[in-house]
């Protein structure tokens, strides 16, 4: 049997789990979640870190020396040289070599793999989620497949996966398409350019421009309810959304040319976002032959984790 642990470290939550892999088949063996509380500083975060692991270890008996490998999904981009993180809105973490300290700690001489939290999600998905469906309905193996991995949450993330694999980039950056721009003269993004597709179609984003362009101040959840109500504001403002999005997923599949696209975030679970996605979109792709589908995830929060622990060979 082949043991992976993964650990996907959020700015809010953290969740370790065992994933068994044994002829053909995956199973999480073991899980756990608990709150990051990162306001109380990177050390004690890391305690709780530990205390973690050996919880999942230790809920089925399983051993450190019974592990393939450690993967640690992080919230933000990480160097694949230093395996440290960049950048990302949990500053804790920032710089902090948590390969080298878990290897010390747990005395583990395994691989340990890092990744951002979206790349975790891009190739849970591609491997263990829709991925999985996607290849049987083709005659594929999800290995086969190259896809992307878009979050449309609090920001808007990404991970570019090609047969199977996730693509980092030279530095780590590859599949950081929040930070794509749309519109020039969009509202202003915190990464110092304007538009980017993170300032439309994340929820915080929506969020904002409705605000700005209606004056009235409502939540996604909100504004998407209000929308199915018929609500004119709504309706105009979900067709706006909707006008981003095809723009977005048009440009990504130019770029990238997968066979499918998975949608994951708070955003991805409104069904609205979907209707007449894909025929309104496989109208213009560049190659006519590029009719790539555009899925919700299948994994749900469990991506996170899932794909943290895929990182290990
Ligand atoms: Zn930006």
């Amino acid at each position: 049997m082949h043991l992976r642990l993964g650990l996907d470290i959020g700015g809010t939550k953290m969740e370790a789990a065992i994933l068994a892999t044994y002829s053909g088949r995956d199973e999480v063996l073991a899980r756990e979640r608990v709150p990051t509380q990162r306001e109380e500083g990177f050390t004690n975060v890391y305690k709780r870190m530990i205390k973690l692991i050996n919880n999942v270890l230790n809920q089925n008996g399983t051993s450190l020396s019974d592990l393939a490998g450690i993967g640690i999904g992080l919230p933000g981009a990480v160097d694949p040289k230093t395996r440290q993180m960049l950048n990302g809105n949990t500053a804790i973490f920032v710089g902090q070599d948590l390969p080298k300290l878990l290897a010390l700690d747990l005395a583990f001489s395994g691989p340990i793999a890092v990744a951002n939290d979206a790349n975790c999600f891009a190739l849970a998905e591609a491997i263990l989620g829709i991925g999985q469906k996607h290849a049987k309905e083709t005659g594929k193996t999800p290995e086969q497949l190259n896809s992307i991995g878009v979050i449309l949450g609090t920001g808007v993330g990404g991970g570019l996966i090609y047969q199977g694999r996730v693509l980092e980039g030279t530095n780590g950056g590859a599949g950081e398409i929040g930070h794509t721009q749309l519109d020039p003269n969009g509202p202003k993004c915190f990464c110092g350019r304007q538009g980017c597709a993170e300032t439309f179609l994340s929820g915080k984003g929506l969020e904002s421009w409705y605000g700005a362009r209606f004056g009235e101040q409502l939540f996604a959840l909100q504004i998407f309810d209000r929308a199915e109500m018929m609500d004119k504001n709504a309706v105009l403002a979900l067709k706006i959304y909707r006008d981003y999005l095809d723009q977005f997923m048009l440009n990504l599949i130019s770029f990238f040319d997968p066979d499918f696209i998975v949608l994951g975030g708070g955003v991805s679970l409104q069904p609205a976002i979907y209707q007449g996605l894909e025929e309104r979109i496989w109208k213009h792709t560049f190659i006519p032959n590029a009719q790539p589908r555009i899925y919700p995830n299948m994994l749900g929060d469990s991506a996170g984790v899932i794909g943290a622990a895929l990182l290990v060979p």
